[in-house]
């Protein structure tokens, strides 16, 4: 059986980790001290329970994938994975270290993998032990509801460690696309476009937070209208990836809206702070303007 390393073991991490066991591997999961990675795995067992009782899953398939979940201390102790997934905050200085930590100890066929949602795949290479060996896996979250990777290949990733992780993603159920290494990938830079012009719309008076909702929801037959899914984003997360693309490409069609802009700085996200172009505080959400 493989043994797949996840370094993070919070919101992406945990998913990952949960997925990778569901699948059969045996997942050794890390984070900044054993007991936030034995939460991590706390918290897998939780959402695996939450499967019984609507009955996904059995008890017993419960109990097989809890059991190849092992928190451990640091990344010390992957030295026998064959692949090490990192999915720690999004911030390069971190990830830097960690590549540099597990570097020490991972195998001379290991591969390395970034669950990054923004940062240069060919950039942070140059952290890992071998940029030929170096992929980035961009999940989606929640990891065990959202179908879809991305496989992000760097300049020096290998075809060897893209057909690895190909056959890893498959292995979890997961339809795979290949991405080159470039700003948003595929996702973001199709989705992110569309939340930031609904900011504009709304900043400009084109139309209500509800009607450009309902526009976008019944018109383009969504699930939900842009302005609600920017909310379970973070209106933070949104700024932060556009800026991303802004400053990638250097092209202005991608540049913030004033708007959203606003709202960060007035500290409104979204559903986590419970403001941002709903209300959450009550029991369905109102529009704020
Ligand atoms: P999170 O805050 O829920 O979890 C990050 C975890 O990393 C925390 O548990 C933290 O303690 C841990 N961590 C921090 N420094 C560490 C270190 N040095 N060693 C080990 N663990 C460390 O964040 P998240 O939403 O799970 O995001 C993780 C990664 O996944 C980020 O790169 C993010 O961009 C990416 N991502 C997030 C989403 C999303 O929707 N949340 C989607 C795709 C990709």
């Amino acid at each position: 059986m493989q043994t797949i390393g996840v370094i993070g073991a919070g919101q992406m991490g945990a998913g990952i980790a949960q997925v990778s066991a569901q699948a059969g591997y045996r997942v050794l999961l890390a984070d900044v001290s054993l007991a936030q990675a034995e939460a991590g795995r706390a918290g897998i067992g939780k959402a695996l329970g939450r499967l019984v009782i609507k009955e996904k899953m059995d008890a017993a398939a419960r109990d097989a994938a809890l059991v190849l979940i092992e928190p451990v201390e640091n990344v010390a102790a992957m030295g026998d994975c064959a692949l090490v997934i990192e999915a720690a905050t999004e911030r390069e200085t971190i990830k830097r270290q960690i590549f540099a930590d597990v570097g020490k100890v991972l195998g001379s066929d290991a591969v390395l993998a970034s669950n990054t949602s923004s940062i240069p795949i060919t950039r942070l290479a140059q952290a890992a032990p071998d940029p030929a060996r170096f992929v980035g896996v961009h999940f989606f979250n929640p990891v065990p509801v959202m179908g879809l990777i991305e496989l992000i290949r760097g300049l020096a990733t290998s075809d060897e460690t893209v057909t690895r992780v190909e056959a890893y993603a498959q292995a979890l159920g997961k339809r795979v696309v290949r991405a080159n290494d470039a700003p948003g990938f595929i996702v973001n830079r199709v989705l992110m476009p569309m939340l930031n012009e609904a900011c504009f719309a709304l900043g400009e008076g084109v139309a209500t937070i509800p009607d450009i909702d309902a526009a976008c929801q019944l018109g383009l037959n969504h699930p939900m209208g842009p302005l609600t899914l920017a909310d379970f984003i973070g209106l933070d997360t949104c700024l932060e990836i556009t800026r991303v693309l802004f400053e990638g490409t250097g092209d202005p069609k991608f540049r913030p809206a004033p708007l959203l802009i606003k709202y960060v700085e007035a500290g409104w996200y979204g559903r986590k702070t419970k403001r941002g172009f709903y209300d959450y505080t009550g029991e369905t959400p109102v529009p704020t303007r």
